[in-house]
């Protein structure tokens, strides 16, 4: 078994949370990185097709395909925002949780006794927040990891794939490779792993900005095939409603139906409320919100009592409105020989479809 280790970069130091330009890159890196590969796949996929047919036939399954350039465009365009977000919001709160936990002291080396140094932070390992990673000066193997409180945090003992026993571990360094052996003394698996370490890290390339508005901003309003299909659908479906309507309309004479202005209204309604020995008819100021509502006021001069009064009010004004868009909405009231309602006019075709039917119901 090895007993030294690869020194780690000290992270001590660092905050986890970047300037939000490192989020938008490296979001924006992939992308491009992502789309880049599949502009090639496709063009490629295109470029020896001369027939016309075979080549529209591709084009539909791009269009089809969920991991197609334009579907991938459009999905990393519309995740962009909410995954930038929640990367700086993650990297906040690593720096929230190091900021209220002071570095663990006096932890020592087991093999030479040594204070330990603080290499890194390891965030939710089994389910644990936060917890310290210390490396031995001399590099003796291995690392301890630390709790907040001081206490040593041990990870479970790794088990066999095949029968879940417990297995041995053996490494050993060799030009920088570090190899290991893992084996189950139940089962006898035996499982060979090699890490490279000096894998040299690729660097990471500059976004350009022509990239970015290529690959990353100009999707954000950009509508999938399935999408469009759907659209296609919702308008056939509206046409097939506009014709329903028409239909309606024509079946129930909606046309018949006489739209009176508030000025007709009132003129047509005096006559007759006044030929039912009422008198003073007007009309309060108009509400105008969604529907156009109308307060009127009666008086009536007559020894009737209250409910022969709203009686013959209400047959009045039922029967001279009934063949136009107009309706009295809730009761008339009555006090002393004043007489109160509104009406409220229907303007909406669907509305109207519905008045209509009324009407020729009442035909039969
Ligand atoms: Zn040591
Ligand atoms: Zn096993």
């Amino acid at each position: 078994m090895t007993n030294t280790l690869p020194s780690l970069k000290n992270h001590k130091m660092e905050k986890y949370r970047k300037p939000d330009k490192f989020y938008t890159d490296r979001y924006d890196r992939f992308t491009i990185q992502e789309l880049k590969m599949l502009e090639a796949k496709e063009s490629t996929e295109l470029q020896e097709v001369t027939d016309s047919h075979d080549r529209c036939k591709i084009e539909i399954q791009h269009c089809m395909d969920f991991k197609s350039f334009k579907n991938t465009a459009i999905s990393r365009a519309r995740n962009r925002e909410a995954t930038i977000r929640e990367w700086m919001t993650a990297d906040e709160h690593q720096d929230r949780l190091v900021a209220t936990h002071p570095l663990p002291t006096n932890i020592t080396c087991d093999s030479c006794g040594a204070p330990m140094r603080f290499c890194l932070h390891f965030f939710d390992v089994e389910s644990i927040p936060l917890l310290f990673v210390f490396e031995c000066p001399a590099s003796h193997a291995p690392r301890k990891v630390i709790y907040p409180n001081g206490r040593e945090f041990f990870f479970p003992w790794p088990t066999c794939g095949q029968c879940g026993y417990e297995v041995t571990r053996e490494s050993y360094k060799e030009n920088d490779v570090l190899y290991t052996t893992t084996t189950c003394p139940m089962c006898g698996s035996v499982k060979n792993d090699e890490l490279n370490l000096n894998a040299i890290q690729r660097p990471e390339l500059p976004v350009t900005e022509d990239d970015r508005q290529k690959y990353c901003l100009s999707f954000f309003n950009g509508r999938t095939f399935y999408e469009d299909l759907e659209a296609l659908a919702n308008l056939f479906d509206s046409i097939e409603e506009e014709q329903k309507e028409q239909l309606l309309k024509e079946h129930y004479e909606v046309d018949k139906i006489e739209k009176l202005t508030i000025p007709a209204l009132e003129n047509r309604l005096q006559k007759a409320i006044e030929s039912t020995g009422f008198i003073k008819f007007f009309f309060a100021q108009p509400e105008m919100k969604t529907w156009a509502v109308v307060p009127f006021n009666i008086q009536d001069p007559t020894d009737r009592n209250d409910k022969k009064s709203i009686k013959a009010a209400t047959i009045c004004i039922q029967q001279s409105l009934y063949l136009t868009n107009w309706r009295l909405v809730g009761g008339i009231d009555y006090r002393l020989g004043c007489l109160t309602g509104k009406l409220k006019a229907y303007e909406r075709e669907e509305d109207l479809i519905k008045l209509a039917k009324d009407i020729k119901e009442s035909k039969k």
